[in-house]
């Protein structure tokens, strides 16, 4: 029945994602004159299965696209009919209801079934599967109707992405939750040993119990209501809900029926342009059986699938591009990213791996063998560089590997740099420079970019990236970029600072709640890698608690959490606080026994303090209790934080000295250690003119004169050093500490995120004039408040290692891995100038484990100067 071009009739049989994804792409390129109907069996449009924890919500709207697509002269939708017969020699389907259909091209769009194992039992009513709208209607029904059980409890089989996901929307309903699986760690599938048992922990801390190595032998009603499940060790465990995310198996009963090729594992088998045995007849999404690779249960491979399609359908010549198995779980306060080849299947490929138990972390990176192409990763507990590190596999990385990972958190290098053709979104498919287009064809927003693109509106996981490219795009064309902190927040740092201080809230949870953008489907705002840490250090300003409190420690920066500084060989720093350098002899010797007991490197920074470097995690508890017996505490060095006090040694010492700058610096350093701002902020003093504390190049710069203190702010050392300006001179110590006490309280309530105190001066309408007005004249009127502010800081101190080692719970996150104790025997050392440092790459060969360095105590075989 030849027709021509333009009066085909396209039949999809399916209405899932890649249906419409197909007839998105067909309506976009243009239809001329074509008709499509979309034939789908459950009763809704199709619908973002991906995001399907939403429905736990029933409110919650998981349409695709436009509405109107639907609604147009050339697209029908049939909903609620299954198509149960191919005719392929007469090319038309028949509906379970009875409907024939004609068709010149037909798409097969079936999608999977969630699979269910012969287990006796398996098929009782009660026992569920997770994949559509209407199982996760059904499961919180069942939910709903446990009303007199105080916490209902459900067994979940399987541990892969859509179990742990189940669990999640489960525990959100109050539910007790068990998981158990044949693997010996979660997302077997996806993840190596390391990171599975690492998510094994992030999911235990949310509450799920989870059970490796066993599964259901037999289910069985009990009489007590729920099921008696049997399981594979002969153990009984009771449960009122049992779920099945055991896999999934392709939806190609319609192409069997029809006799095309089927794959040896399933699946309508296509050609690379989506074709199957019958040229008429196309297979995209789950059900195709792609060569070489089977099916794919990942949604960007279909959408590339149904782009192809639509390509081919048209007239055109595309052909599918291969499968990019990146993936993001999308489980509440739980990060895990998988991308590129993340099991390290390529030969001689080499793994870089960073373990992090307080910070519950685990990044491996896979690269070529000689080191510097990225071939793929997992990040599990901290998946913050995900974004910027899926777009770099198959390219080389510009600098150490593992300077990716310790860098999770901040600004990876050059993300906002990235080549055009590297992708970043790949659910659908849209490049770095595609993005960089749309912001210079007129989109300035992020809201703006993805509806333009796409980029970021599918699992979401490169929204951040999309952010950083639109920002640098704007950037580097003079506009202007909004304050707002994130997607996730309208309001800028300052705004945000004083709304949750007046709200008085106390957590992420009820500031994003509060104050957060509404989601345009209702769901919840979880915040993202910029707004979390700014929200905890917001927090950690106005409530002066433990920063790791109240699950605050997720929210922290990398340093913050473990309350030390990591380094690049994946050991920490561990720096005590010496109020203005001063410290006694008994302290140095213990600083010199720590160091020499557990084989640190020392070095005396440039704050006037002693850096331990080399330290493990597990030895952090311990190092800090040496150093708090011998009456030291955290010198703050991981924090954004108050840092320290540099002083020269004033007139107690000095014949040009004209005050005592050393004893000021303490007075200074001891009231404001701890206080968390938006950036580090570092003091110094000098004893008189020739300012050998170099003040001027710190934020707070005291320096003295014959009748007090002249005080300068502003200043900064890094990358782009400034010099501090004078605010007001020759203070009394009483005036100079209150005014100290205005400026960093306001710097602290209105600085944007990581802004030194230089940026937000030349960034405050009307400079250090404006400054002087409002903490010198109170033309605010907020001198008061910004005084008792600190006031309250100072008094409420605690130090924050006695306080993590007075407390059990708080020391598991040092402790929490089961082999913390033992050493890393990737942790290796060489001798230099009588210490041990972490060796160079040519020098691995000579280099001894850290274990050894640790036996030899103090002899240390001296090389070098
Ligand atoms: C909970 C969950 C979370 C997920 N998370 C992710 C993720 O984070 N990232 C990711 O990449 N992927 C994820 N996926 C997988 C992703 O949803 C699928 O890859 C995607 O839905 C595949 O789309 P599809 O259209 O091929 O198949 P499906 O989504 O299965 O849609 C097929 C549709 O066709 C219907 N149908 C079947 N047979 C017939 C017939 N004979 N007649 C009419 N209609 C029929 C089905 O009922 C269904 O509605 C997730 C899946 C689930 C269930």
């Amino acid at each position: 029945m030849p027709t021509s071009p333009n009066t085909q009739h396209i039949v999809v049989a399916g209405g899932g994602p890649a249906a419409f994804r197909l007839v998105d792409a067909l309506t976009t390129r243009g239809l001329d004159g074509r008709t499509v109907t979309v034939i789908g069996e459950e009763p809704h449009e199709p619908y973002d299965r991906v995001n399907l924890a939403r429905r736990w919500d029933p409110e919650s709207d998981l349409r695709l696209g436009d509405a109107a697509l639907w609604q147009r002269d050339d697209v029908a939708l049939i909903c609620g009919e299954r198509v149960s017969s191919v005719d392929r020699e007469d090319r038309r389907v028949r509906t379970d209801a009875g409907r024939v259909v004609d068709y010149d091209e037909l798409v097969l769009a079936t999608g999977s079934y969630a699979w269910a194992p012969p287990v006796p039992g398996a098929d009782l009513d009660g026992v569920h599967v997770y994949r559509t709208i209407a199982d996760v209607d059904r499961m919180r029904d069942h939910v709903a109707s446990l009303v007199t059980k105080k916490t209902p409890t459900a067994l979940i089989v399987g541990g892969g992405l859509l179990g742990l996901e189940a669990a999640g929307g489960l525990v959100n309903q109050g539910v007790d939750v068990r998981v158990v699986q044949l693997a010996p760690w979660l997302m077997p599938a996806q993840l190596d040993q390391g990171g599975g048992q690492a998510l094994g922990r992030l999911i235990k801390d949310l509450g799920v119990e989870v059970q490796n190595d066993v599964g259901p032998q037999v289910i069985e009603r009990a009489e007590t209501g729920g099921f008696a499940v049997t399981l594979t060790d002969d153990s009984v465990v009771a449960a009122d809900l049992v779920i099945f995310a055991v896999g999934v198996r392709p939806r190609d009963e319609l192409g069997r029926d029809a006799g095309l090729a089927i794959g040896p594992r399933g699946g309508v088998v296509v050609d690379d342009t989506c074709r199957t045995s019958d040229p008429q007849i196309w297979a995209i999404g789950e059900v195709a059986c792609l060569p070489e690779r089977g099916c794919v249960g990942l949604v960007a491979p279909a959408n590339a699938m149904a782009e192809v399609v639509a390509d081919r359908l048209l007239g055109g010549r595309g052909t599918f591009p291969g499968v990019d198995d990146s993936t993001k779980l999308k489980l509440s306060g739980i990060d895990v990213a998988v991308f590129g080849d993340a099991l390290s299947r390529a030969p001689d490929c080499l793994d870089v791996v960073y373990a992090d138990p307080a910070r519950g972390v685990y990044q491996k990176l896979v690269m070529s063998d000689d080191g510097r192409t990225l071939l793929g990763g997992i990040l599990v507990g901290d998946a913050t560089a995900y974004a910027s590190l899926r777009p770099m596999v198959g390219r080389a990385l510009s600098g150490e590997p593992a300077g990716y990972l310790a860098a999770a958190g901040t600004d990876l290098p050059g993300s906002g740099d990235l080549p055009d053709d590297a992708q970043v979104c790949s659910c659908n498919a849209v490049s770095a420079g595609t993005i960089r287009g749309a912001v210079r064809d007129g989109c300035s927003d992020v809201a703006g970019v993805k509806a333009c693109t796409r980029a970021g509106t599918q699992c979401g996981s490169c929204v951040g990236l999309v952010q950083k490219l639109l920002n640098t795009e704007l950037a580097a064309a003079g506009v202007e970029i909004p304050k707002a902190v994130c997607e996730h927040f309208a309001l800028s740092r300052s705004e945000l600072f004083e709304a949750v201080r007046i709200a008085g809230l106390t957590s992420f949870t009820a500031i994003v709640e509060r104050f957060g953008v509404p989601r345009p489907d209702r769901t919840a705002n979880r915040g993202c890698d910029i707004c979390k840490p700014m929200v905890a250090s917001i927090l950690a300003s106005l409530h002066e608690e433990y920063v790791l409190s109240d699950g605050r420690g997720t929210l922290q920066d990398t340093n913050d959490r473990a309350l030390a500084n990591l380094q690049k060989d994946g050991t920490y720093s561990v720096v005590p606080r010496i109020p203005g350098g001063e410290i006694t002899p008994a302290k140095l010797k213990v600083i010199a026994e720590v160091a020499e007991e557990f084989g640190l490197y020392t070095k005396i920074t440039g704050g006037q303090r002693i850096d331990l470097f080399g330290a493990r995690l597990d030895q952090l508890p311990d190092i800090w209790q040496r150093l708090i017996d011998a009456g030291m505490e955290s010198g703050h060095a991981y924090g954004k934080a108050v840092r320290t006090v540099k002083s020269c040694v004033g007139s107690t010492w000095c014949r040009y000295g004209v005050q005592d700058s050393v004893g000021m610096a303490i007075e200074l350093e001891l009231r404001y250690r701890g206080l968390r701002s938006p950036h580090k902020i570092k003091l110094g003093v000098s004893g008189c003119a020739r300012e050998c504390a170099e003040a001027r190049s710190k934020d707070v710069g005291v320096i003295a004169t014959d009748k007090g203190w002249n005080l300068y702010v502003g200043g900064n050392g890094g990358f782009t050093p400034r010099h501090a300006e004078l605010l007001v001179g020759d203070l009394s110590d009483e005036v100079l500490i209150k005014v100290i006490d205005r400026f960093v309280m306001y710097y602290v309530r209105t600085a944007d995120r990581l802004q030194r105190t230089a940026a937000w001066i030349a960034d405050l309408d009307g400079g250090l004039d404006h400054l002087r007005e409002v903490i010198l004249d109170d033309s605010l009127g907020i001198c008061a408040e910004l005084e008792e502010a600190m006031d309250r800081h100072v008094s409420s101190y605690t130090d924050e290692w006695a306080a993590t080692l007075a407390d059990p719970e708080r020391l598991r996150r040092f402790r929490g891995f089961v082999n913390a104790a033992e050493p890393d025997p990737t942790i290796t050392r060489v001798p230099e100038r009588g210490q041990w440092r972490p060796p160079h790459d040519h020098e691995r060969d000579a280099a001894v484990p850290q274990i050894a360095v640790l036996a030899c105590g103090p002899t240390i075989p001296v090389r070098g100067r």
